[in-house]
């Protein structure tokens, strides 16, 4: 009898860590791991890339670093759909490829709520692509202003203050004084603008740290116009909502959007049942009716049975869910059907306000500033651990803990 195949999607935090767990297991299984790029990058570093705080280099590495060939066969492609009747995946180069269990990990796109112009004249911190583009316009503005004195040259607007727009403007700031010094630019001339739609940043910490964080930001020069959402992008900058009926513009060559996001946009392709593309997943992280397959991380979606709220797509409940989907599918693979419950264990939560700052809680214990940041950095470390082995953590650690 031939053996199963188990073909996973997506080689981000819970695609590489759901492999590297089958490999460490002694099933008996054809594996095949399908990622769009030859290399993993940490999505929870595109801020810094963006900022051009570290090189794009730093936060990428070759899959094959964590593939064993002797029981992966890694396929670079893109993943266009999936035929869940027929069981297989139309990939963009390769054509179809069949499966017996799919484990979906194929990560978010940036949620732009069909707000007007946002797809044209917005950036989002998405892939190495996109903050490659980031920190290249942002220097080409800047590199511009010298011969054309437009001060929207040097006006950035980030569309949202949750915590990619936070730690975005973290390292941002902490690269205009270089970026002031290259270009021969006044520093007065940058505007840095923040518009937030909801009344109040980052409502997961209290005001106390909030207050912490805003302020650090604040100090380095950023402008938070909170409860005024963004409602227009165009060539020229955006539209925001001052009040109900005040509609205002901001002049600004650069637009960052930071408002939130959607599961990838291959599962409502492919038919799925699903909200803002994340399917509502069995406890046990299998597709209801389609049990052989899996869906973990930012494509999936668990209700916290303590608020009746969706758990927020986080690197740290991948990581998690990509342990359970591993012990789930050495079960199906040998025939056993009592497959586990994901439970979430809440480690806490830290924001980055660049490299040295931070505000979080940890085990229930709020932090800020040094010690925070500090902790950021074991998180981020303790990741490239889980995924890519002591080697890697050698490699592209932060091991900078300095004041
Ligand atoms: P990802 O890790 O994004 O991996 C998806 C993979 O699928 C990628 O390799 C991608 O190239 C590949 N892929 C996508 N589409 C296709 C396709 N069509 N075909 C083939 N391959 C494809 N969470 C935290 O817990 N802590 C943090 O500090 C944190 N910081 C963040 C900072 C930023 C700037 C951002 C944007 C997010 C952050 N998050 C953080 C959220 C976290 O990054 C995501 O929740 C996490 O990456 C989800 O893991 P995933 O495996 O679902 O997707
Ligand atoms: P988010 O949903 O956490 O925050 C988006 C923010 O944009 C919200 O505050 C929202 O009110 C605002 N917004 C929405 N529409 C707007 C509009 N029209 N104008 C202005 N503001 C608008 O999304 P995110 O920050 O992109 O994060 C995505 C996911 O990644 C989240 O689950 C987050 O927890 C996770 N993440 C975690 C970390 C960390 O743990 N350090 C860092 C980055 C991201």
């Amino acid at each position: 009898m031939s053996k199963s195949k188990i073909v996973i999607l997506g080689a981000g935090y819970g695609g590489l860590r759901t492999l590297r767990k089958l490999q460490q297991s002694n099933i008996d299984a054809e594996i095949v791991l399908v990622n769009k790029n030859d290399y993993h990058h940490e999505t929870t570093w595109l801020h810094e890339a963006a900022a051009g705080t570290i090189e794009p280099e730093k936060l990428m590495y070759s899959i094959d670093k964590v593939v064993n060939k002797s029981k992966t066969t890694f396929i670079q492609d893109t993943v266009e759909k999936i035929n869940k009747d027929e069981k297989t995946v139309t990939l963009t180069t390769k054509g179809e490829i069949a499966y017996d269990y799919l484990l979906i990990a194929l990560g978010s796109e940036a949620e732009t709520f069909g707000i007007s112009g946002l797809k044209e004249y917005a950036h989002t911190i998405t892939s190495v692509d996109s903050v490659k583009k980031i920190r290249a316009h942002i220097e080409a503005q800047f590199a511009k202003w010298k011969s054309e004195q437009r001060d929207e040259l040097l006006t950035i607007i980030v569309g949202g203050a949750g915590f990619t727009g936070i730690e975005f403007l973290g390292e941002l700031t902490n690269r205009i004084p270089e970026l002031v010094k290259t270009y021969d630019v006044p520093r007065e001339k940058v505007r840095i603008v923040c518009l937030e739609a909801a009344p109040r940043v980052l409502p997961q910490f209290d005001e106390k740290l909030v207050s912490y964080g805003v302020g650090v930001l604040e100090d380095r020069g950023v402008e938070f116009k909170v409860g005024k959402p963004v409602k227009e992008a165009n060539a020229d900058g955006v539209k925001y909502a001052e009040s109900e009926n005040d509609v205002r513009e901001i002049k600004a060559a650069t637009i960052i959007w930071a408002a939130g996001v959607r599961g990838n946009s291959v599962i409502e392709a492919s038919g799925f049942e699903a909200g803002r593309g994340r399917v509502k997943v069995n406890n046990n992280l299998t597709v209801p009716n389609n049990e052989e397959i899996l869906i973990v991380g930012d494509c999936s979606l668990i209700i916290n049975p303590n608020n009746e709220r969706p758990y927020p797509p986080t690197a740290q409940i991948a990581l998690q869910q990509a342990d359970i989907a591993a012990k789930n599918l050495i079960k199906l693979v040998n025939g056993q059907s009592d497959l586990e419950d994901f439970v979430y264990h809440e480690k806490g939560t830290v924001c980055s306000i660049g490299d040295n700052d931070a505000i979080g809680v940890v085990m229930g214990k709020p932090l800020k500033g040094y010690p925070a940041s500090v902790m950021k950095k074991v998180i981020d470390d303790r990741a490239l651990l889980m995924l890519g082995g002591a080697g890697v953590l050698a490699s592209k650690g932060k091991f900078q803990f300095y004041k």
